[in-house]
C-alpha cells in the first residue's frame, strides 16, 4: 500500500495552501476526498476541523471544503457539490484553507494550553477534557477548591504567561522518551494505543508540555490576551471553565 499523503497541519501550522493531486475517493455519504498532500487539520483533540477549498488547476472549477476527517490515516475532505461531480483522481487541485478561521483556532488552542500550564503549575489540577470553536473555549479540570475569586487570579496569571512571549514548540518524541517525561503523564499519555512509535509534543516553553495532534501559534504573543467568560461545577471536583480571546 502507497504511504499516507502529507500531513503538513502537523509539520506547519502557518502552511495555508498547497498543490496537491486526488489519490482517491473513499465511497460514502458524504464521499471523502484524499489527496497526496494537504493543509487542512482533520479535527481532534478539541479543535474543529479546518474549512476552506479545492480548485482544480485543469479548468478552475471551485469547490468548498465544508470539513476533513481522519480515514484510517488518511485525511479526507468532504466537499459540497450541487451536480455531484467531485474531481477525479489524478486530477492536480490546489487546496487552501480558511486561515482568518484556522489562525483563530491556533490561537484559541494555545491560549487553553497556556490555561492548563497555569493551573497545573500553580493549583496542581489535572486537565480532563476540552473543547474549542474560534475564539473561544472550555477546558475541564480535576480542582476541588476552584471558585470565582480563583478564577480571577487565573484569568491575570495566563495573561502574565501570554504577554511574557513564550515561544511554542512541536516535537516528535520516541514513545520511550515521552513515557519518561513525568509532565506528559497528566496529560493521559497512558492512554495512547499501544501501536504508536511517536509521539507529538507541545511545548510552551517554560509552562507547558502536552502530548497533543492540534495546531498552535508560535509564540504567545501571537495569542493576544483571554478572558474568562464563566466557570461551573460538574460535580464536587470536576470544574469547567470557559475563556474567549479578547481581541477575536
Ligand atoms: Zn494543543
Amino acid at each position: 500500500m502507497a504511504p499516507t499523503g502529507e500531513q503538513l497541519s502537523y509539520s506547519d501550522a502557518y502552511s495555508r495552501s498547497v498543490v496537491a493531486r486526488v489519490r482517491g475517493i473513499e465511497a460514502g455519504e458524504p464521499p471523502l476526498l484524499i489527496l497526496d498532500r494537504t493543509v487542512f487539520y482533520p479535527g481532534g483533540g478539541g479543535q474543529p476541523a479546518d474549512r476552506g477549498t479545492l480548485r482544480r488547476a485543469a479548468d478552475g472549477r471551485t469547490w468548498t471544503v465544508t470539513s476533513a476527517r481522519k480515514v484510517g490515516d488518511e485525511i479526507g475532505h468532504q466537499l459540497e457539490t450541487a451536480d455531484g461531480e467531485l474531481p477525479a483522481e489524478g486530477d492536480e487541485v490546489e487546496v487552501d484553507i480558511d486561515w482568518a478561521r484556522r489562525h483563530l483556532l491556533m490561537r484559541t488552542h494555545t491560549a487553553l494550553h497556556a490555561l492548563c500550564g497555569v493551573v497545573w503549575r500553580d493549583y496542581s489540577a489535572q486537565v480532563t477534557g476540552g473543547n474549542m470553536e474560534p475564539g473561544n473555549g472550555r477546558m475541564d479540570f480535576e480542582f476541588e477548591r476552584m471558585g470565582g475569586e480563583l478564577v480571577d487570579e487565573i484569568e491575570e496569571k495566563v495573561n502574565a504567561e501570554l504577554t511574557a512571549e513564550r515561544d511554542v514548540r512541536v516535537n516528535l518524541l520516541p514513545r520511550d522518551e515521552a513515557f519518561a517525561i513525568p509532565d506528559l503523564i497528566r496529560t493521559k499519555i497512558n492512554l495512547l494505543p499501544p501501536g504508536i512509535e511517536t509521539v507529538r509534543t507541545i511545548e510552551i516553553v517554560g509552562l507547558d508540555l502536552q502530548a497533543d495532534g492540534g495546531t498552535h501559534v508560535a509564540n504567545t504573543r501571537e495569542v493576544g490576551g483571554i478572558r474568562v467568560t464563566g466557570y461551573e461545577s460538574k460535580g464536587r471536583i470536576n470544574k469547567r471553565i470557559r475563556i474567549e480571546l479578547t481581541d477575536a
